[in-house]
């Protein structure tokens, strides 16, 4: 070998050895590096949008998704819609500013709209309170008590037409469409309600009379007529399904909202069978779902044909589709960006075991979204911190209430005792103390309350939640969105980020 050749050779190894070196040292480039805001993140006045997106740039985020619609109203000075904007936005053109600020720094902005999901008393469930999702009692979800508390929102019905759906939800779309150069349109709750009881809904009068038919449970031609096999020749009862179409009970016209809604859920296409009517239920929600965000697209794309859309939706789009009609590997014909919400707070266990089940599920989803040109995982800072943060929150609680003796705090100061002795050895005293004589209860919580204000980073270490984006980078996924820009500010984490999207490019 001369020289030449052996130069060459040296130089055809090392690029061999280059390619065959474990993703972990040299992964691809993050391409997609986001985050969600609300509208409070970037004030109101040209000057603090202009901050705000000037603070998005220097953590080389690349996409900011801005909640427009929320279950309250729209941000936005609306034409069409104008009662339902929120006050501080009738007169501040936060898109047009926002778009504009984030373009000059070559940011995409994703405009965010809750879907289904409306305040008890926005304007819409107010004003049109019979395009609400009704329970099997007729009740709306605003009448639900969630863990001790009002439910607070009404969910609205995705099937009924007209209703909520087409008569409000996609015009408000279009019209944010048709005002504004928005890079692409965000779904949020797109979906049924889940934190309630996921079978409980719609059972509105559209859909007490729509599902049936969508299934087709009896013959419109002869409504009257069972139409049934001539004989129940084959040894399994379900067997004779494809001559049967007459499911309804002859006297169903008789049966209450109640009656009707058992039916539906837990019915059985033949008398006496198998309790199967439940999987033409949640069919039914997850093809409405998705017929919305078909009609979405088909009506942006009309307006905007360069537009795009992405979509926050739950981990895992079997467990979904059963339980919120959210199907997301369906969503891919009208979606760009699958943005699955894999945050803390939907895992259980420690943040180890997060990381791994993290890991896991991203691999899953490679898969659940194979169809979709994108797919960027959402992480949220909720959560990371718990550890550090609730045993604090217990604290707190425990010295605001007077009657409550000092040694019940033990368990709690026991969690965190050696996290805050090297950070703040003045609080870890008082706090031995009180434990110790119970006194200067007033002293003690003030000293708690300043240090729970203010988490300072060596107790609460960025790099925590820099092991949950690497444990993401490290699947190879495309993009990263975190949920969010307001959660990164109170935690402290916007440089970390930025440290982490500067590297990652
Ligand atoms: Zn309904």
């Amino acid at each position: 070998m001369n020289t030449y050749q052996k130069r060459t050779a040296v130089l055809l190894l090392s690029f061999f050895v280059y390619l065959s070196l474990p993703a972990r040292i040299f992964p691809a480039p993050l391409k997609g590096r986001g985050v969600w805001a609300n509208p409070r993140d970037a004030g109101q006045t040209e000057a603090s949008v202009a901050a705000f997106a000037e603070q998005l740039a220097a953590a080389h985020i690349n996409t900011v998704i801005m909640e427009f619609k929320s279950s309250g109203g729209l941000s936005w000075p609306s034409r069409k819609f104008p009662e339902a904007v929120l006050p501080a936005y009738r007169n501040f053109d936060l898109p047009a500013i926002l778009i504009r600020e984030c373009h000059k720094r070559s940011i995409a902005v994703h405009a965010w709209f809750f879907d289904f999901a409306e305040g008890a008393d926005s304007f819409v469930a107010k004003t049109h309170p019979e395009w609400r999702a009704l329970s099997p009692a007729g009740k709306p979800t605003s009448d639900e008590i969630l863990r001790g508390s009002p439910y607070r929102m009404s969910w609205m019905c995705p099937a009924r037409r007209p209703g909520y759906t087409d008569q409000w939800l996609i015009p408000v779309i279009a019209e944010f469409v048709e005002m504004y150069e928005v890079d692409a349109i965000h779904h949020d709750y797109v979906r049924y309600p889940g934190d309630l009881a996921p079978d409980t809904y719609c059972f509105c009068d559209y859909c007490l009379q729509h599902l049936p038919e969508y299934a087709y449970y009896l013959s419109p031609t002869f409504p009257e007529k069972p139409l049934l096999p001539a004989a129940f020749d084959r040894p399994h009862l379900e067997a004779h399904w494809e001559k049967s179409s007459r499911i309804l009970p002859s006297n169903w016209d008789q049966y209450s909202r109640e009656m009707k809604s058992r039916f539906l859920l837990t019915g059985s296409s033949f008398p006496g069978g198998n309790h199967d009517l439940d999987y033409f239920f949640y069919e039914y929600r997850i093809h409405y779902v998705l017929e919305f965000v078909r009609q979405v697209y088909e009506t942006v794309k009309k307006i905007r044909p360069n537009i795009e859309v992405s979509a926050a939706v739950f981990k895992n789009p079997l467990q979904s589709g059963r339980f919120i009609g959210q199907d997301w590997r369906r969503f891919a014909p009208w979606v760009h960006y699958a943005m699955p919400m894999d945050y803390r707070s939907h895992f259980s266990g420690d943040h180890e075991t997060y990381l791994a089940l993290l890991a896991e599920t991203v691999r899953l989803q490679k898969a659940w979204a194979q169809d979709f040109a994108h797919l960027w995982i959402g992480v949220a800072t909720i959560g990371i911190y718990d550890e550090e943060r609730q045993p604090l929150q217990r604290l707190m609680r425990l010295m605001r209430d007077e009657s409550s003796p000092p040694a019940a705090l033990s368990a709690d100061f026991g969690l965190v005792a050696n996290k805050i002795r090297p950070v703040n050895p003045e609080l870890h005293a008082a706090l031995a103390k009180f434990l110790e004589n119970g006194q200067d209860r007033a002293a003690v919580r003030q000293k708690l309350e300043e240090f729970l204000a203010n988490l300072p980073a060596s107790y609460v270490p960025p790099e925590k939640f820099v092991r949950t984006l690497q444990a993401v980078r490290d699947q190879q996924a495309e993009g990263i969105v975190i949920f969010s820009a307001g959660g990164l500010r109170s935690a402290g984490l916007w440089e970390a980020v930025g440290k982490f999207f500067s590297s990652s490019q």
